[in-house]
This record gives structure tokens, C-alpha cells and sequence, in this order.
């Protein structure tokens, strides 16, 4: 015990230390342009330039700690494209304003950083207000930012918020990248590499990142705590020049390109001392997306509630395919010899190809509903593969069929109006590559089409589950068709287009069926029962 409080006195001591040393340094070098915002142990140093501010140093006070990279890039970037040249241009918070303010704390410890009159005369009424909250209990900042756009040529493209490089802490250290199930690198302060992904998807699949030194004494957590998984890239870059490594979100903004609009940063950032490692991390954003996201299901003491019993206790699955005469036999063979429930994750049920003539996956093949009750009495859970995402351009083997009359206008498209494609490797007849295009989820067409495959499946032919392939894997394409009803481009309709699609799924199915998706990024979790995720663990 005695111990203990020793460590605790030495411990107090060393902090009185090291913060002593760090205010001496501060007012050898302070001036009115200097701002230290201190939350709890954390502290940050502004500095305001002539022309834009600048975050000076992010300090860990109880180990001495210096966290920012010398040089670290703008707080934030707002990358501007003229509506008819499309010219664009960056405005950086360091440079370019003739109007800065670092306001002094309210009563609530927040400060503004507003910034105006930007000294490139064409962007004439854009403006930009952070918003700055020191949190001492998590000796955390929490960030907001808004941009104003009262200008009638230039529009807003792209925001790049926060932006924050961490220096090299010591030997061992690493940074968390949520790609797949989650990778450390530890080599991101010695390559120039750029690793991340757009947001949300299988790769990119939640919006946090860390960087901690070997012994979890020391790091930082860098959130995006955004409740609607909104678009975002989501970027770690080494300078090992500099051994420093940039943490990036890059939001593509909601009606992107067109004048006069503002942004306004969904949800909030955050910039968290680290004690720990990834898991710790981890924590942080379980609490944040656990209180604030829309995504996040309603748990009993159990776990989920509204997941059928039988799911949630199934202990083995078998993945094949084919008609019922070639894979029944064999699956009902598979479950006899483990004699225990199992799930059938049954591709090819469909007469059209495999990746070709979507969305077209009735009928099924002959004695498909027979099959799956004869599973059934096996103790199998049917659950047949369709695509959520994807209908064929030629969707009647080499013609189109239904594309461009029914399809193409609830495609997602780009800014010259073409629909998305993609390509699998599956053939059309002719030797051509199946070409898919990738179908809007704000539309009705697409939400209804989804709805009218999974209920029959379910209510006709009597599955247990459907699985819903690409909603969770791949990510959102930034469509540009001005007769949809969502916001050009970025935004969070994309999730939003889904939840709306499984919500009317998920209230007209049969409470002992379920979904399920492929891969695992966050912001479905709610209308899924299961994510079969084939990825990787990766350490480095
Ligand atoms: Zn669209």
C-alpha cells in the first residue's frame, strides 16, 4: 500500500515536473498569438499566424510527451472547384484568411477559431468556424467545424478535417488503420506508404485510427465520432523524411460543386490521449458509436433482442451451391456426420448465372422450396446468396432486356451521367465481361426490388435467412443524378438509402428469419443478424 502511494507521490511529482518545464518553455516563446487549451492531461499549443492558424504542439503532460510531428499539416483543407471552370483551389487553416480569431474559453471550455476574408479575392464569402472543446475528464479535445459559402461561383468539394501527424514515439510503436477486422502497423513512421479507403466499407470499415508508443504509456486516439457513417476517406500517411505519420478524414460534401452551399462536419472528431493499445482505442469508440450512433442495435443483458434464438446458438455452416437434386443430399450428409444445427450459405439456387442477368433470381431452380424444407427437417438453415447492390446491363443474357428501361434511372451515376459498372469476371454468352452496374440505395426502385426478392424467399420458399452479398463490403459511389432525392454526392444518404431498404425488410419478415451481408463495415450492424466476414488479421 505504502508502495503504491509512493509511486502515486513520485508519480505527481514527476508530472509537477515536466508541466513546469513545459510552461517555462511557453513563456520563453509566448506572445498574444499563443493559445494552450489544456484538457486534463493533454495540452495543445495554437499559434495564430498573419494569415491562419496553426496547432503548435500536443503535449503529454504526465510523461513528457511531445505527440505532434514538427510541420504538421493544416488543421484542416477546404478544397473549392468553380461551378463552371471547375478550376479548384485549397484554402488551408494556416494561410490565406485576413480574418482570424481564437476566441478565450465561454463558461462551457469551448473555443471558436473562425476564420474570414480569405486573401484570394474570387473566394469573396467563404468563411470557416472550428469549434474546440477540452474534455480534462478523458484529457480529450473534441472538434466541430463549420464552412460558409455565400459565394455565388465557387462551391465547396471537399473538406479535409481534422488533419493531425504524430511523431515517432519510440521504438515499437504503432498505428491502428480500421481496415477489415482492424490492422497494427508498425512500420508507418519509416515508409512513405498511404494506407485507408473510403468509409464505410469492408476496408474501411470503422472511423478511428491511433498511434501509440510499445508500452501503451503514451498515443493518441483520432475519432471521428460521425452518428450517420456519413462518406469519408479515412487516411494514414508516413513522411519518413520526418518520421511522422498523418492521421486524415477527408469528407466529400453533400451537394458537392454547387455554389452557395455550406458543410457542416457530421457528428464530431476527436483527439484523445491514448493509455493503452488498440484496444483501448477501441474502448473509446465503443462508448462514443455505443451512445450516438444510428446504427447501433438495442441490446438486452443477452445481447440482441430482435436476432432469432436459433441464429445466435448455431454453431457451424457449410458454403456450397447448386440445384436441390446436387447439394441437398450432400448438406443434409454434412449436418448427419456433425449432428448439430447448421446453416447452408446456398449459392447458385438461381437459374441465371452466377454475377450475371441480376437481379433476375426467380425462379429458382426445379424443387428449390422442397429442398429447403427437406433441410429444414434436417436441422439445416437455408440461407441463399443474392446481390444487394448490382444489376446486369445485359440482363437477359446479351441483351437489355430491363436495363435502360427500368434500371438505369435508379443507377448510381457520375458527374457526366454515366452509370457505375463493375465488372467480376463473370462472361456474358458472347465472351464479354458481365457488366454490373451498381444500383442507387436511395432509390425506391432498388429498395423495393431488394424487399420483393428477400420476403418471397423467405414467405414462399420458406429460407431461413437471406444473404444480402456487397451492402456491408463495398463502399459508396459519390452519384451525381440530380433526379434522385438524395444530396449530390457526399452526405450520408447512402447508409441511410440501406436502413430505409432493411427497415421495410426487417418489419414484414418473419421474426425467426434473418439477414446477413459480407464483411463487416459498422453502420449496418442494426438491420443484420450476422456479418460473414472473410478477411485477413494483419500485423506488421
Ligand atoms: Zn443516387
Amino acid at each position: 500500500m505504502d508502495t503504491h502511494k509512493n509511486t502515486n507521490k513520485s508519480n505527481r511529482y514527476h508530472e509537477f515536473i515536466v508541466w513546469t518545464i513545459f510552461c517555462m518553455c511557453l513563456v520563453s516563446t509566448a506572445s498574444a498569438d499563443r493559445t494552450l487549451v489544456q484538457a486534463g492531461a493533454m495540452n495543445l499549443l495554437l499559434e495564430k499566424e498573419q494569415e491562419g492558424v496553426r496547432v503548435l504542439s500536443l503535449f503529454d503532460n504526465t510523461t513528457g510527451q511531445e505527440l505532434l510531428a514538427p510541420n504538421t499539416p493544416p488543421l484542416f483543407c477546404i478544397e473549392l472547384r468553380h461551378a463552371k471552370t471547375r478550376e479548384q483551389v485549397t484554402l488551408a487553416a494556416d494561410t490565406g484568411w485576413r480574418r482570424i480569431e481564437v476566441s478565450d474559453a465561454d463558461v462551457s471550455g469551448r473555443r471558436f477559431l473562425s476564420f474570414g476574408e480569405p486573401a484570394d479575392e474570387r473566394l469573396k464569402g467563404i468563411s470557416a468556424k472550428a469549434k474546440l472543446q477540452a474534455d480534462s475528464a478523458d484529457s480529450a479535445l473534441t472538434w466541430d467545424l463549420q464552412v460558409t459559402n455565400n459565394n455565388e461561383q465557387w462551391a465547396l468539394w471537399r473538406i479535409v478535417f481534422p488533419q493531425v501527424a504524430v511523431k515517432y514515439l519510440g521504438e515499437g510503436s504503432r498505428v491502428f488503420l480500421p481496415q477489415t477486422a482492424g490492422i497494427e502497423l508498425s512500420d508507418m513512421w519509416d515508409t512513405p506508404n498511404k494506407k485507408g479507403g473510403t468509409y464505410p466499407s469492408g476496408w474501411t470499415c470503422m472511423q478511428y485510427m491511433a498511434a501509440y508508443d510499445a508500452a501503451g504509456k503514451t498515443g493518441l486516439y483520432i475519432g471521428m465520432h460521425d452518428p450517420f457513417g456519413s462518406t469519408k476517406d479515412i487516411w494514414v500517411q508516413g513522411q519518413p523524411d520526418q518520421r511522422a505519420v498523418t492521421f486524415r478524414f477527408e469528407h466529400p460534401v453533400p451537394d458537392m460543386g454547387k455554389p452557395g452551399v455550406d458543410f457542416d462536419l457530421p457528428g464530431q472528431a476527436k483527439w484523445q490521449l491514448l493509455r493503452g493499445d488498440w484496444f483501448d482505442a477501441a474502448t473509446i469508440y465503443r462508448k462514443a458509436v455505443s451512445r450516438e450512433a444510428k446504427w447501433w442495435p438495442a441490446l438486452g443483458p443477452e445481447g440482441r433482442t430482435d436476432t432469432p434464438q436459433w441464429i445466435r446458438e448455431l454453431p457451424a455452416w457449410v458454403m456450397t451451391g447448386g440445384g436441390p437434386s446436387d447439394c441437398v443430399p450432400r448438406v443434409r450428409t454434412f449436418a448427419k456426420e456433425l449432428d448439430v444445427p447448421v446453416g447452408f450459405h446456398w449459392y447458385n439456387w438461381h437459374q441465371i448465372p452466377f454475377d450475371n442477368d441480376y437481379p433476375h433470381y426467380f425462379p429458382p431452380k426445379d424443387g428449390f422450396a422442397k429442398g429447403v424444407a427437406e433441410l429444414k427437417q434436417a436441422g439445416v438453415y437455408a440461407m441463399p446468396y443474392i446481390n444487394g447492390r448490382l444489376w446486369d446491363t445485359h440482363n437477359r443474357q446479351t441483351e437489355d432486356w430491363q436495363f435502360t428501361k427500368t434500371a438505369l434511372p435508379a443507377a448510381t451515376k457520375d458527374e457526366k451521367g454515366n452509370p457505375y459498372t463493375e465488372s467480376y469476371g463473370s462472361k456474358e454468352a458472347d465472351g464479354n465481361s458481365v457488366r454490373l452496374a451498381a444500383m442507387c440505395p436511395s432509390t425506391s426502385l432498388w429498395q423495393s426490388r431488394i424487399r420483393d426478392i428477400v420476403l418471397p424467399l423467405f414467405n414462399e420458399y420458406g429460407v431461413s435467412g437471406v444473404y444480402i452479398d456487397q451492402i456491408a463490403a463495398a463502399q459508396p459511389h459519390l452519384c451525381f443524378d440530380t433526379s434522385h432525392t438524395h444530396p449530390l454526392g457526399g452526405g450520408h444518404w447512402w447508409t441511410e438509402g440501406y436502413w430505409r431498404m432493411l427497415d421495410s425488410i426487417r418489419a414484414a419478415k418473419p421474426a425467426d428469419c434473418m439477414l446477413t451481408t459480407e464483411c463487416n463495415a459498422e453502420p449496418y450492424i442494426k438491420w443484420f443478424d450476422g456479418y460473414p466476414t472473410i478477411s485477413e488479421v494483419e500485423v506488421r
